[in-house]
């Protein structure tokens, strides 16, 4: 089986300006230069050409926090896929919880997104989770396939695609997912996956990541890496979780 990519995203939400942006990737380029990892920060997108290029010749990678589904149009107020390459965006985060739930984001939108993002040449993080009352009602399982089964319908290159499960109830709340719970997910849609010949896509935990979380929750065998929120806007806390997450993925044998 090939070697699946390790990654540690950062999601800025609606924070920070440009100078903000450019001294935190000039703080954290040293830092990022010799992992094994991959470190995406998907910033506002006011700063994403500034990032980006501030970002060249540094093992950081810019990227958006959402995107239309049409290549252009009388939509106002909105942004293509071909713009945020333009603007030197190379990933697109689609389907963060916060998009669903609160701007009423749909699989069936979903799907639209990644699809023209595929086209695009971005490379989506497709973002599933269940809510509380969902797993609550045991019903985790069925809401992540279906999350899963819409949005990558079609699909013919699941290798250009990553996933981020972030369950709803993890999300900016400080209550993270147990490790063994993010395990249990996380193989879950290894198995849906590879079902649909993709059991190679890295699939990255997100929901409350901090530094005293990281490492266990990168220790487990299908957690590929972490896509973090708050954490990721404080420098300290973001390096520290890129480090600790180093460490414990290189010390975990058995990860292919
Ligand atoms: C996120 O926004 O994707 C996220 C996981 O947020 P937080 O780390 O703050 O829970």
């Amino acid at each position: 089986m090939a070697k699946r990519r390790q990654i540690i995203a950062g999601n800025w939400k609606m924070y920070k300006t440009i100078p903000e942006a450019l001294r935190f990737i000039e703080e954290l380029g040293p830092k990022a230069s010799d992992l094994p990892l991959s470190v995406y920060l998907a910033v506002p997108y006011t700063a994403i050409s500034e990032a980006a290029r501030a970002a060249e010749g540094k093992k950081i990678l810019i990227g958006a926090q959402n995107m239309n589904d049409a290549s252009e149009g009388a939509f106002t107020g909105e942004i293509a896929a071909r713009m945020l390459t333009d603007a030197g965006a190379r990933f697109v985060l689609l389907g963060h919880s916060e998009r669903r739930h609160i701007f009423g984001e749909t699989d069936a939108m979903i799907h639209l997104k990644l699809l023209r993002a595929l086209e695009s040449g971005i490379e989506p993080i497709l973002c599933v989770g269940e809510t509380k009352p969902e797993r609550e009602a045991s019903k985790q399982f069925a809401v992540v396939e279906e999350q899963l089964k819409t949005a990558l319908a079609e699909v013919k290159d699941l290798k250009k695609i990553v996933i981020a499960y972030e369950p709803v109830w993890a999300i900016g709340t400080g209550v993270t997912a147990s490790p063994a719970d993010a395990q249990e997910m996380h193989r879950h849609i290894r198995s849906i996956l590879e079902g649909m010949g993709g059991g190679d896509i890295s699939i990255l935990y997100g929901g409350s990541v901090k530094p005293e979380n990281a490492a266990a929750l990168m220790s487990q065998s299908d957690v590929d890496g972490l896509l973090v929120g708050g954490a990721s806007l404080s420098i300290e806390m973001f390096v520290e979780i890129v480090a600790s997450a180093t460490m414990s993925d290189l010390k975990t044998e058995g990860k292919s």
